[in-house]
């Protein structure tokens, strides 16, 4: 293998590359436009941009491209070359700082959820410069926001910046109160694991329900599922470590720093972590890396599930979204600190997400809401629909003896007064924590464990940063007119404990009697994405949005419109593909299995009447009443779709699919499943679910 520290980031025009290449004062002038957060002047753009294309060259790309995330999830680029014709019919390699600012892709199919009237049909791109431009096969990809002529964010990254803006603002009026000058920007940082599945190419081909949706629509359980728990943290075989080696070195080309790789619970499941990085960062790195591991996965002969639930019964697939704050002189805010004024910080900081947690619920399960991530939340593998936060026996007790005033009992007895005492040191393993808490916190840092495989980070995060930035600014409207601060302060820290704590869940997360006990105190419990979308558009969260510019009211709305159409859409896929695969191919399968067993039956009695062909006639019997079965269901299921156009609201749509097309689709299901199970294997259709998940 190369040495990781001479390919890392060798793909990447960064930090090093341009302080290397760029004049001196350009360079200078650069940097201290992203420190303030200023537009580039046009000249500094062109020394730039003529920069970046001459290394882009060198390094053998002929394209550039706008590299963005519309609201479609996954990333769109549209490539143009370099060559711009010359006078004397030649052609001269050019890059402009315009072109480099600005993009102007025809983007009139990107989902804008009437944000966009057709005749404006075009938006446009702006450069992100605190994210860095890349290589990508041979094009130098320059990661942009995405427009419409009229500013309105048609992406993922313009309200996530913005989301980052908000909490650097109001973070920052609440260091200054703690005196802390020296700081003059503060980030918020994630780094997001991520879960994916790796099957065998060939089989998964055999499926149009992997092929077209991700996910299996049919499948019985395998005799040998995940009980043995011999995956996880296995031995990893030698052409998964080929492609994970593979994948190690496409990321670090790129500069992203993927670190860890282990088997996962299910079998044929893995995870990859990379280093944390800036919010904005880490978000195209995991676009990019999602990008790669399928991509690289078919020159293995494998195919990368990233959906949350590609097999029924087994464990579907998360991506962790580890959140912190930090400051740009290295601090993470997140950490509790050695003196008492640091302590202070760090509880101010800890109530302000925990009460941000509690008043914003519905936002967070609103984020992590999807037709995929519904087939995981709330099953008995990932968390349930209920959010709340973990924070571990030690913390628990502090904040309790901050509440109720009493002496907190610790081995050294300290009285916990903010501002005055040294908190006790939390234990920062991590071995025993709770991994059925849906956001726990883990020594440094938030790990809300809800997103789904195939999320970009960006939705979760826009509401974190959002949330926690409205707590800031409550705190700090009080805390700046109070005269006598360190009271304030105890009393804020202690009502905020006192009115959130409900919030606060230590147990297993998994259970029923959690359910109960949520319900009684009031939590939320949010089962699919049809109850869950109709709070994004409440006027309590259009108040948040807008009053920290995140979202405008128009912006929300028609993202609310573009995830409820999503969920209607992928239902309707799904029961789309159901109905082909049974009709193409089950029902043709039962039925030259049942006329084998038939013809056998007759064979054999023409050999002598006294065989009684009870196998013969038993299985017939089964498979004609099943398929019968199989048949009506198909025939209601084509009805209930034929009766979505009577919906006349989407959210009427999304209801019916979800309370009257889906349960049926599942009912189609079960039946398939148990047919699965008496036919012959030669005569079925498709790889079974221990193939597939065995083969490997
Ligand atoms: P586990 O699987 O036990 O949760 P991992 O080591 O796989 O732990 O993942 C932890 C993730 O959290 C890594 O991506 C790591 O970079 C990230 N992380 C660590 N510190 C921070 C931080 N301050 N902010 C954001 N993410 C962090
Ligand atoms: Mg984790």
């Amino acid at each position: 293998m190369s040495n990781i520290s001479d390919i890392f980031g060798s793909m990447v025009f960064n930090d090093q590359v341009m302080k290397e290449r760029l004049p001196k004062d350009t360079y200078k002038a650069f940097k201290k436009c992203i420190e303030n957060d200023q537009l580039l002047d046009r000249s500094i753009a062109d020394v730039v941009a003529n920069s970046m294309k001459d290394w882009a060259i060198e390094k053998g790309a002929t394209h550039f491209t706008h590299w963005f995330q519309p609201m479609t999830g996954i990333t769109a680029e549209k490539h143009d070359s370099f060559i711009s014709p010359t006078p004397d019919g030649n052609v001269i390699m050019e890059f402009s700082g315009k072109k480099l600012i600005k993009g102007e892709p025809d983007a009139s199919s990107f989902p804008s959820g009437g944000l966009r009237a057709t005749f404006e049909a075009r938006g446009y791109t702006a450069w992100d410069p605190t994210s860095y431009a890349f290589i990508k096969d041979g094009t130098l990809c320059i990661p942009t926001a995405f427009c419409s002529y009229s500013g309105e964010a048609l992406d993922k990254k313009t309200p996530l910046l913005r989301s980052m803006e908000a909490i650097n603002c109001q973070a920052m009026r609440i260091l200054k109160l703690f005196g802390h000058t020296e700081v003059s920007r503060v980030n918020t940082t994630v780094g997001p694991e991520q879960e994916y599945f790796l099957i065998n190419k060939d089989l998964a081909d055999k499926r149009k329900d992997l092929v077209y949706c991700g996910r299996t629509l049919f499948g019985a359980k395998p005799p040998k599922g995940q009980e043995m728990d011999d995956h996880y943290f296995g031995a990893i075989k030698p052409w998964i470590s080929a492609y994970m080696k593979e994948l190690d070195e496409t990321l670090w080309k790129l500069g992203i720093s993927a670190t860890t790789k282990h088997n996962e619970v299910a079998p044929s499941q893995h995870e990859l972590a990379p280093i944390f990085n800036t919010t904005n960062i880490a978000t195209d790195h995991n676009q990019l890396t999602m990008e790669m591991m399928k991509k690289i996965a078919g020159k293995y002969g494998l195919t990368c599930l990233l959906h949350e639930k590609p097999f029924a019964g087994i464990n579907g697939s998360g991506k962790h979204n580890n959140w912190s704050i930090s400051t740009n002189t290295g601090v993470n805010l997140l950490e509790p600190g050695d003196s008492p004024q640091e302590n202070a910080q760090f509880l101010l900081l800890l109530t302000a997400v925990i009460k941000a947690v509690d008043e914003y619920q519905d936002l967070l399960r609103v984020s992590v809401a999807s037709a995929g991530n519904d087939h995981r939340l709330g099953a008995n593998e990932a968390p349930p629909a209920i959010v709340s936060v973990f924070l571990g026996e030690e913390l628990t007790n502090v904040l309790e003896a901050i509440e109720s005033g009493n002496i907190y009992d610790h081995k050294a007895k300290i009285e916990m007064e903010i501002g005055v005492h040294v908190m006790p040191r939390l234990p920062k393993d991590t071995t025993d924590r709770n991994r059925t808490s849906p956001f726990a916190f883990t020594g440094n840092k938030f790990e809300f464990r809800m997103v789904g495989s195939t999320f970009s980070v960006s939705g979760p995060n826009i509401v974190l940063n959002t949330i926690v930035a409205e707590e800031l600014a409550q705190f700090a409207d009080i805390l700046e007119t109070s005269s006598n601060f360190t009271k304030s302060l105890n009393e804020l820290i202690k009502n905020t404990i006192t009115n959130h704590k409900r919030i606060i869940f230590n147990g297993n997360n998994y259970s029923n009697e959690w359910v109960k006990e949520a319900e009684k105190r009031g939590l939320l419990n949010l089962n699919s994405t049809v109850e869950a979308l109709p709070y994004f558009i409440s006027d309590k969260n259009i108040k948040l949005f807008t009053k920290h510019k995140v979202f405008t009211e128009s912006e929300i709305r028609s993202r609310y419109e573009i995830l409820m159409e999503n969920y209607c859409k992928t239902i309707n896929i799904e029961a789309l593909i159901m109905l082909e695969m049974v009709k193409k191919e089950i029902i043709p399968a039962v039925c030259s299995y049942i006329k084998d067993l038939s013809d056998t039956a007759i064979a054999k009695k023409t050999l002598s009447a006294d065989f009684n062909c009870e196998l013969e006639k038993s299985i017939v019997s089964k498979l004609s009443s099943l398929s019968e079965s199989l048949f009506r269901k198909s025939k209601n299921l084509e009805e209930d779709l034929l009766g979505v156009k009577n919906q006349n609201s989407l959210l009427v749509q999304g209801q019916y699919y979800r309370y009257t097309v889906f349960p049926i689709m599942q009912e189609l299901r079960a039946v398939a499943d148990e047919i699965e199970l008496l036919v012959g294997e030669k005569y079925w259709p498709y790889p079974t679910y221990g193939q597939i998940l065995f083969s490997n």
